[in-house]
């Protein structure tokens, strides 16, 4: 973040959402614990406290936001992952809201107004339908603080991998938005001033191919109509690479990265967790085809399955450099609550601590089946070395060799320059590494010159993984 001069990658989107939900009457204050302090004058002035929170948050709201809201006598209502997935550790501290709100948010409402609240809500008629979901309250959070936007087009993912909760909170159909619905959406982002990167925060989006195709089409014509200066970033599953239509759609429209959960090259592992749609091809050429399709590919790797032999992070090594996936986000398997890893497991009496919700940590909460240490070094080893800076640098000119990009380009801005500065400052002189870098920058000018912005763009990431491979 120091780079770009933010202080988060993405405003909380779930809160701005739930926010729409609420009477016009109420007044809102929004704060975004990653950007700002929370002030004991925001909790004196609020009626209600209601927090959103991720696993990974657990910490924070067990031993700052509870014990400072108690203090001040303020009721908490919490929705989100961790209170979905685990809201009995909260019984007596927090009213829990359980998944989506939509069908439920009226009775939240009723009960807050009537000072009147259940220890739990939790929606009786499946996953609610999001056509109806309004349009975020961008106006609640200070947008310049943030390097991305989130958008949401669709929940849910068709897939069932057995680490995943997305399927547990979410359902295993995707339910999307209208065209209509997302068009208005990115007109209130544009209008509220919005220029830069904006992060469909899908969990799968291609989980209804058809759907998104039709989006899509709309999609090009609003940017051709509107010229807005925001280009896209996704998540979505390597089937992606089956659909050339798709893929030739998402580029025009201004998708420029995606992040596929590729998880591991051995097909065993893929079985065990039995993500199919992972093992119908070759996976690396699927990357390739992707890339050449003009979208840059982020991926999600994961050691520590049951069928990982001894040489898993050689392999890992292997596959990520020669499909030259820069951001290459590698992650010991955590068995999260509620999910069928968790519950496989549980039954076979190999958990033994509740998940903290953060993956790159080096903790693991199950017995694995490779020695526990090993694969704790071994994972370490594997993240120094994928970001080495001269390492990090050839994967990164591997992927430039192989992508084609050809969507509509953003007009550099005068914080794109600064970034471009700070890290000539920051990766060229201050820290270790300078003079792959300066080797980098020149190959890049030499056989690159176009892709310049996602080459320093890329090396930006690049020492952000570097800083968190350091601290395992
Ligand atoms: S494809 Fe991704 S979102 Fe879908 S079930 Fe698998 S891990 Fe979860």
């Amino acid at each position: 973040m120091r780079f770009v001069s933010k202080r988060a990658a993405f405003p909380p989107l779930g809160l701005l959402t739930v926010a729409a939900m609420l009477p016009k009457s109420w007044n809102l204050r929004l704060v975004d614990m990653d950007v700002t302090r929370l002030r004991d004058a925001d909790l004196r002035w609020a009626d209600y406290v209601m927090v959103s929170a991720m696993i990974v948050h657990k910490q924070s709201i067990e031993e700052e936001v509870i014990p400072r809201c108690q203090r001040m006598g303020r009721t908490i209502i919490g929705g989100g992952p961790l209170f979905t997935t685990g809201h009995e550790e909260f019984a007596g501290k927090v009213h829990a809201v359980l998944g989506e709100c939509e069908e439920i948010i009226a009775d939240v409402i009723h009960d807050m107004e009537t000072g009147h609240l259940e220890d739990t809500y939790q929606s009786g008629r499946g996953f609610p339908d999001v056509t109806n979901t309004p349009v975020p309250r961008w106006d609640l959070v200070r947008m310049r603080h943030y390097a991305t936007m989130s958008i949401q087009f669709s929940r849910g993912c068709p897939f069932d991998c057995e680490f995943c909760d997305i399927t547990v909170m979410n359902g295993r159909k995707s339910r999307n938005k209208t065209p209509d619905q997302m068009l208005i959406e990115l007109d209130a982002l544009v209008a509220a001033g919005w220029k830069g990167t904006v992060f469909f925060v899908d969990d799968n989006f291609i989980g209804n191919k058809r759907q998104v195709k039709e989006f899509l089409r709309a999609l090009v014509q609003w940017r051709a109509r509107r010229k807005p200066q925001i280009d896209f970033i996704t998540e979505a599953s390597v089937n992606l690479a089956d659909d050339k239509e798709l893929l030739a759609l998402m580029v025009p429209a201004g998708f420029r990265s995606v992040f596929l959960g590729i998880e591991t090259p051995v097909p065993e592992s893929l079985k065990e967790c039995q993500k199919v749609q992972n093992t119908h091809g070759d996976l690396a050429e699927m990357v390739r085809t992707i890339q050449r399709g003009g979208l840059q590919v982020m991926g999600g790797f994961i050691v520590g399955f049951d069928h990982d032999p001894r040489e898993i992070f050689q392999l890992q090594f292997d596959f990520i450099q020669k499909t030259g996936i820069a951001v290459a986000m590698v992650g010991l398997l955590t068995a999260l609550p509620k999910t069928r890893l968790y519950q496989r497991l549980l039954g076979e009496g190999r958990l033994d601590a509740a998940s903290t919700g953060n993956n790159t940590e080096g903790v693991l909460n199950f017995h694995p089946k490779l020695d526990r240490e090993f694969l704790i070094n071994g994972y370490a080893r594997l993240m120094r070395s994928l970001y080495e800076p001269a390492t990090y640098y050839q994967r990164v000119l591997t992927f430039l060799a192989e992508y084609r990009p050809h969507g509509p380009r953003l007009r550099l801005t005068l914080g794109d320059l600064r970034a471009f500065g700070k890290s000539l400052w920051i990766m060229g002189v201050l820290h270790r590494g300078r003079l792959a870098f300066w080797k980098y920058l020149a190959t890049v000018l030499v056989r690159h010159p176009r892709k310049l912005p996602p080459a320093i763009a890329l090396a930006i990431h690049g020492f952000h993984y570097r800083m968190v491979a350091k601290g395992l």
